[in-house]
C-alpha cells in the first residue's frame, strides 16, 4: 500500500481522527482489536434499520430476508478463508470456538460412529509454549475432563518455536495438535506445514488459532489442510461478538454439539432430541445476525483492498518497527532471531531495560500513542522469556509511517524521561 492508499483507507475509519491527550491518535493496538471502517458500521446499522429479525424461524418477509443475508454472510466469510459455507460455525469469538471444540471432544453424548474422536486417558493433546491463554486453558480443562495428557512444543530463549523437537513431542499418542498461525506477542508466522505434516503422520487432529493471521495475511484454510481453525471478527475490522469456528466438512459433521437448545434440533421429545447437521447443530439459540452480516462486510472490505497488499503493508510496518527499535539502546524485541522480515506481521513486543511496560504505556498514551502492555494473555511465554510484561505495538492496514515513528520517538524519549542510562 502506498502512503496515499493508506491515507485513503484512513478516511474510512473516523475514529482515527480522534485526539488523545491533545495529540492525534496513533493507534498501535490492532492486535488486541482493530478499528472498524464505515462499511462495517453501516452494514450493522442498516440491518437494524431495515431487516432486523430472528433468522431461520419466521414465516414473515423480514425473517426471510434476514435469514438470506445471514447465510450469505456465512458464504462470504467462508470464501474469504477458502472454504465452504457449511464448514463455518458462527461463534462469539475465537475463545468460544476453542471451548466449543474442547467440550465437543469430551462430550459424553458421542454416538458410536463418533467415538473415535473422543479423548481418553493415555491420549495426548499437544499445544505450544507460545499460545494465547484462549488456546491453552480449554485444552488443560479437556485434559482434566478426559484424563488425556497435555504436552507442549517449547520455545527457545527468543520465543521461537522449537520445530526441531516436533518429532519427539508429537508422537503416536497425540490425538490433537493445536497452535497459533501467528503469535500475538512475537508477530512471527509459525511453520504451519511442518507441524501439520508431523501431525498427519501420527493421525492427530490439527487445530489452528488463526486470530492473528486472518486479519493480516491471505489465509486459505483448505490449502493449509487444517481440520479446525478459529478466528475473531473484531480483530479483522468486524464487530465484537462474532467469530468463526471452521471445521473441515467430515470433521465438523463428526462433532457432537456443545451448547444445546433452540434452533439446533430436528425433533424433540420429553426424553431426547435429534440434532440438525453442521453447522446449525453448533448454533443453539437466537443468532448474532447483525454481527455476522457486518463481519461479511469486513471481509469484503479487506478483499477489495487485497490481502496480498495488506500483507505487504504489514511486512513494511514490521520492518520499520524492528529497524527503528534496533537503533534504540536498551530495547529487547522478542521473537526476532531466525525470522526474516517476511515471516512476520506488523507487530513487535519489547522490553525496555529499566522501564516497566505499564510506565512506558502511560508515557506513550500521554502522547496519544495507544499500545498494549502486560503479558498479552501469554503468561507461560513471558515467564519462559524471563519477563512479566512487555509493550506491544501492533499495526494494521491503516498504520502510517508517522504512527510508527512517533512510537519509536516515544520509546527513545521514555528512556531519557525515566533516567535510563546504558
Ligand atoms: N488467540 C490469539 C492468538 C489471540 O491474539 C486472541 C486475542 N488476543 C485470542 C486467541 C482470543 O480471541 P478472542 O478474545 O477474540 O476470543
Amino acid at each position: 500500500l502506498s502512503p496515499a492508499d493508506v491515507e485513503r483507507i484512513r478516511g474510512d475509519f473516523p475514529i482515527l481522527q480522534t485526539e488523545v491527550n491533545g495529540h492525534p491518535l496513533a493507534y498501535l493496538d490492532s492486535g488486541a482489536t482493530s478499528q472498524k471502517p464505515l462499511a462495517v458500521l453501516d452494514a450493522e446499522r442498516d440491518f437494524y434499520l431495515r431487516r432486523n429479525s430472528a433468522v431461520h424461524r419466521g414465516a414473515h418477509m423480514l425473517a426471510a430476508e434476514a435469514t438470506e443475508e445471514f447465510e450469505n454472510a456465512r458464504a462470504t466469510v467462508a470464501g474469504f478463508v477458502g472454504v465452504t459455507a457449511d464448514e463455518i460455525v458462527w461463534t462469539s469469538g475465537a475463545t468460544e470456538g476453542l471451548n466449543l471444540l474442547a467440550y465437543a471432544l469430551s462430550n459424553a453424548t458421542f454416538s458410536p460412529e463418533h467415538a473415535a474422536l473422543r479423548l481418553s486417558p493415555g491420549d495426548e493433546i499437544v499445544v505450544t509454549e507460545q499460545e494465547h491463554h484462549a488456546n491453552l486453558i480449554p485444552w488443560q480443562q479437556l485434559a482434566l475432563r478426559t484424563g488425556a495428557t497435555l504436552r507442549f512444543i517449547p520455545v527457545d530463549d527468543d520465543g521461537v518455536l522449537r520445530v526441531d523437537l516436533i518429532d519427539e513431542i508429537i508422537t503416536e499418542r497425540a490425538r490433537l495438535v493445536t497452535f497459533s498461525h501467528v503469535s500475538n506477542v512475537l508477530g512471527t508466522i509459525n511453520p504451519v506445514s511442518e507441524i501439520i505434516a508431523r501431525a498427519r503422520q501420527v493421525g492427530a487432529i490439527v487445530v489452528l488459532d488463526a486470530c492473528q493471521s486472518v486479519p493480516h495475511l491471505p489465509v486459505d484454510l483448505r490449502a493449509l489442510d487444517v481440520d479446525f481453525a478459529v478466528f475473531s471478527g473484531h480483530k479483522m475490522l468486524g464487530p465484537t461478538g462474532v467469530g468463526v469456528l471452521y471445521g473441515r466438512g467430515p470433521m465438523l459433521d463428526a462433532l457432537p454439539p456443545f451448547l444445546t437448545g433452540g434452533s439446533m434440533i430436528t425433533t424433540v421429545t420429553m426424553e431426547g432430541a435429534e440434532f440438525l447437521p453442521a453447522p446449525q447443530r453448533f448454533e443453539a439459540g437466537t443468532q448474532r445476525v447483525s454481527q455476522a452480516i457486518a463481519l461479511a462486510a469486513a471481509a469484503r472490505y479487506l478483499d477489495a483492498i487485497g490481502m496480498d497488499r495488506i500483507a505487504a503493508h504489514g511486512a513494511h510496518v514490521g520492518r520499520r518497527l524492528l529497524d527503528g527499535l534496533d537503533a534504540i539502546d536498551g530495547v529487547r524485541v522478542i521473537g526476532t532471531a531466525g525470522h526474516q522480515y517476511d515471516e512476520r506481521v506488523g507487530l513487535a513486543s519489547i522490553d525496555v531495560a529499566g522501564i516497566h511496560a505499564h510506565d512506558l504505556g502511560q508515557f506513550l498514551d500521554d502522547r496519544g500513542i495507544a499500545v498494549r502492555v502486560g503479558h498479552h494473555c501469554t503468561q507461560p511465554l513471558h515467564r519462559r522469556l524471563g519477563l512479566t510484561a512487555t509493550t506491544r505495538a501492533s499495526g494494521s492496514l491503516y498504520t502510517t509511517d508517522d504512527d510508527i515513528d512517533r512510537f519509536l520517538q516515544g520509546v527513545s524519549d521514555a528512556r531519557t524521561y525515566f533516567g535510563v542510562t546504558s
